[in-house]
Formats: structure tokens, C-alpha cells, sequence
């Protein structure tokens, strides 16, 4: 199973709560003011204006990410096959 992690950079504020609590690294530490999905965990990338991010094999959909964001700015969702 497969979760898509898209990061809105319209409400991110760049403090990398979801950084710090993924446990398998999908985010990098924040960079420019934004933080990012890391280019190397995603295997599809997602295009849609102003979002960051793709399908992420490693994720486990545990939601802390989610859960720590104060901006609601990123989402994870199953992959629909
Ligand atoms: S759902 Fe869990 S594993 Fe997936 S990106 Fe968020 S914190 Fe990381
Ligand atoms: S926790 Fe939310 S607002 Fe903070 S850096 Fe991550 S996505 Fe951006």
C-alpha cells in the first residue's frame, strides 16, 4: 500500500512539525521558508498548482505528520489503485 503526501505551500509555515514526527523521514527539514516532501521518497510526483509532493512508497499512513501540522497544510491519502 502506497500513500500520496502533498504538502499545500500556500499554508505551510515552514516550522517542520511534520519533519520532526514522521518516523521514515518523508519530509525534509524545511528549506525557504517551506518544508518539502524529500524528492527521493516519492515515487510519483503530484502535479496540482501550489502543492509539493507525490506518491510515497515508504510512508505507513500513520498520520502524525497530519496530526503535528498546525496550518492543515499537508494531506496523505491511499494511493487509489
Ligand atoms: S503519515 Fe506518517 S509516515 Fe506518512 S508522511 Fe506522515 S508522519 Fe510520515
Ligand atoms: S507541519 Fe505543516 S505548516 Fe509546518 S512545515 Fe510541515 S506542512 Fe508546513
Amino acid at each position: 500500500m502506497a500513500f500520496i503526501v502533498k504538502i499545500d505551500h500556500q499554508k505551510c509555515n515552514g516550522n517542520g512539525e511534520c519533519s520532526n514526527v514522521c518516523p521514515v523521514e518523508i519530509y525534509e527539514k524545511p528549506h525557504g521558508g517551506k518544508c518539502w516532501v524529500a524528492k527521493a521518497k516519492i515515487s510519483k510526483p503530484m502535479k496540482e498548482k501550489n502543492m509539493q509532493g507525490g506518491v510515497c512508497q515508504e510512508c505507513i499512513g500513520c498520520m502524525a505528520c497530519v496530526a503535528a501540522c498546525p496550518k492543515q497544510a499537508t494531506t496523505v491519502e491511499e494511493e487509489k489503485k
